[in-house]
């Protein structure tokens, strides 16, 4: 298990403001970057903190609206004057090689690395060694997905003595056996119960991102337990109306569907340049949700 960070690179709905740039979450584990959206204006927020745009290795586009994917021409163009050779994978709603084909003939520029297109659709999009991502439905007026990243659980603590005595070498074996596996060594087969302190078992991390959408039950179970819940919240319960036309959430909406789900913590983000104090969101969601708060643009969180 290893810690994770996480940066609100903005938290802004439809527009920039002076204090908050265009929604988009960049989440750092085992030293690569994984960016969720990336409106214009990005680039210059990953400057203004330790996010290194070299080091992104995945990029997840929620949906098609402008504010949440205008900046990608301008990014692979900056990724690829700085001699960027690792292949990009950008996942992304249907469309998603067209958009991006168009986003690159925009930049009028040479791209010289790979860039590697996946349609997104519900259910595990991404596996890694030590984690994996999933994506689910959201309800907008196009298609649009949330996000939840999941770190591996640990099944107890790897007794590496016991190993060592049992003459298996380093290596695949051992993963196996970190995994849960059985494995067969010399005949011998070794359960990872042989070699796990099972007292130790823990959870991995989630954390799960709601981008746009009318909050509703359908994407409760794909998030639920989060450790960290990033939700949308355009507006307050008094445009309601507003929301539901628009298709967006409020903040009692979303504490709400924080609280269904059962997440540790929720942090509030696509906030309308309309409430200069936001306050006005978080105390709404507060009175259903306490652990509630409407994030800042360059907010930074570490998970150990
Ligand atoms: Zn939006
Ligand atoms: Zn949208």
């Amino acid at each position: 298990m290893k810690p994770l960070q996480i940066v609100f690179l903005g938290t802004a709905a439809s527009v920039p403001t002076r204090d908050r740039n265009l929604s988009s979450i960049a989440l750092k584990y085992s030293g690569n970057w994984l960016l969720f959206d990336c409106p214009e204006g990005t680039q210059r927020q990953m400057m203004a903190t330790n996010v290194s745009y070299m080091k992104i290795k995945y990029v997840f586009i929620s949906h098609f609206h402008g504010d949440h994917f205008l900046g990608l021409p301008g990014l692979l163009a900056t990724m690829s004057m700085h001699g960027r050779e690792e292949t990009l994978t950008i996942f992304g709603p249907k469309g998603v090689e067209d958009y991006i084909k168009k986003a690159v003939e925009l930049s009028m520029l040479q791209i010289n690395f790979q860039i590697n297109c996946v349609q997104i659709k519900s259910g595990r999009i991404l596996k890694e060694d030590e984690y994996e991502i999933k994506a689910f439905k959201l309800n907008h007026d196009v298609p649009c997905f949330g996000f939840v990243f999941k770190e591996e659980d640990k099944l107890g603590e790897f007794k590496r003595d016991k190993v060592i005595k049992l003459g298996i070498p380093e290596g695949p074996l051992w993963r196996k056996l970190q995994k849960g596996e059985n494995i067969i060594y010399g005949e011998k087969q070794i359960r990872p119960e042989d070699v796990l302190d099972l007292s130790k078992a823990k959870k991995g991390k989630k954390i799960s991102i709601v981008f746009d959408t009318r909050a509703n039950y359908s994407y409760i179970e794909a998030i639920k337990e989060s450790d960290i819940l990033i939700h949308e919240a355009s507006f307050t319960e008094e445009l309601k109306k507003r929301a539901i036309e628009t298709k967006h959430s409020t903040a009692l909406e979303a504490a709400n569907i924080a609280k269904e789900a059962k997440v540790r913590k929720l942090y509030l983000f696509h906030i309308s340049s309309r409430y200069k104090d936001p306050l006005e969101i978080e105390n709404e969601a507060k009175k259903m949700f306490a652990n509630s708060y409407v994030a800042k643009d360059l907010l930074k969180i570490e998970i150990l």
